[in-house]
């Protein structure tokens, strides 16, 4: 089990909490409990056994979408805020508290490998043996499975041969639910399968499915057999090539970009998606007024819309108060997709508008 860093914690919790201003969760909730350091003052109480574990406890410690606003005014620049609370919250689990909004979604998982449940997962399909093997993710192939089909067709279009399997959720949800037992089981699941794939590269459309197979695996001491990119990488290579030729969009002509947090934040990786809108011919990009590693969180950080639906959408509600009147607001995430549609708006994956581009004629 990862190990909270007591001192660190308790420097969170007598700091004086001036990152408030960058956390979407307390801005959005209103309640000093679920501000940083008040996350940190009840971890702390919390672990000092001055305070017994119970699921009201748990649930402010979970109001945390993992966005890392909080980092970029803190003074203490090894402190990772969300990492110690996803510790702690494993330690919620060990003593057998758990939310009782995820408790379903945990079922779903052991049982299905799908957060979602049984036949919400991606089927196999392509060329068994095929080098690049794709990997939607739970959330993407339960909720938009187009924009999968629209990624396995451009995947065609270039000439990759490629190959799906029936997938197991990457273990991620399992991770912030305080199941790490369960994430480590399913990260052994996959790994055996990939293996047996034949694979060398896998493509994910997610950044949290990315960064769990690519900085959470090691962490479990599961190796995976091959390399892992991400999709908008993956398609960019592609049109490089001239394997991938994007014409304009009809109907869309200026369009916004929300970075995901982990992929600003963590990745620093803003550069990439916008070189791909840049060659997309007609376009023009429109920036948001937060936007890069000052990005504020659309609600999909952590998988907030499943434990905290309300919280998300007014998250959801505010980010897009700060987007500009374009005709597609786009993102590189499922969960970002999923908030952002809240206000009702034209919301894409880069793969979807790329799939416009190249494939639509
Ligand atoms: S995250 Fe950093 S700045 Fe924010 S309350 Fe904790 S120690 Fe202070
Ligand atoms: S990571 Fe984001 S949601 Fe979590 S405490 Fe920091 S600013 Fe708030």
């Amino acid at each position: 089990m990862a190990q909270v860093n007591r001192k660190q914690l308790l420097d969170c919790a007598l700091c004086p909490n001036m990152c408030r201003c960058e956390c979407p969760v307390v801005q959005a909730w209103g309640k000093e409990a679920v501000s940083p350091s008040g996350k940190s003052r009840l971890a702390h109480l919390l672990l000092e056994g001055r305070l017994s574990w119970s699921e009201e406890f748990l649930e402010a410690l979970s109001a945390c979408v993992g966005c890392r606003g909080c980092q970029t005014l803190c003074p203490f620049p090894e402190l990772d805020l969300a990492e110690e609370l996803l510790a702690a919250r494993q330690e919620a689990s060990q003593a057998g508290v758990c939310l009782h909004q995820v408790a379903p979604y945990l079922g779903n998982l052991k049982k299905f490998g799908s957060p979602y449940g049984q036949g919400r997962g991606l089927a196999p399909a392509g060329e068994r043996g095929a080098a690049v093997l794709y990997f939607a993710g739970c959330t993407a192939a339960a909720n938009n499975p187009q924009s999968v089909e629209t990624a396995l067709a451009l995947l065609e279009k270039a000439g990759v041969s490629y190959q799906t399997l029936d997938e197991f959720c990457c273990g991620y949800p399992a991770e912030i639910w305080g199941d790490l037992e369960l994430a480590r089981q399913l990260a052994a699941d996959n790994r055996e399968r990939f293996a047996a794939s034949g694979a060398r590269t896998l493509v994910t459309g997610c950044p949290e499915c990315r960064w769990t197979f690519t900085r959470r695996y090691g962490a479990w001491g599961i190796e995976l057999p091959l390399e892992v990119v991400d999709s908008t990488t993956f398609f960019l290579g592609l049109i490089r090539e001239g394997r991938l030729q994007p014409r304009p969009v009809q109907g869309i002509d200026t369009v916004t970009y929300h970075d995901p947090c982990l992929r600003a934040r963590l990745e620093e990786d803003w550069e990439r998606p916008r070189e791909l809108l840049g060659l997309i011919p007609g376009l023009t990009l429109v920036e948001a007024a937060s936007s890069k590693e000052k990005v504020r969180c659309c609600g999909g950080g952590q998988m907030a819309q499943l434990t905290f639906p309300a919280l998300a959408e007014t998250m959801a509600r505010r980010r897009l108060a700060e987007l500009p009147a374009v005709s597609a607001a786009l993102t590189d995430c499922p969960f970002c997709r999923e908030s952002l549609l809240v206000g009702g708006g034209t919301v894409m994956e880069l793969t979807e508008l790329l799939g416009r581009a190249c494939i639509e004629r």
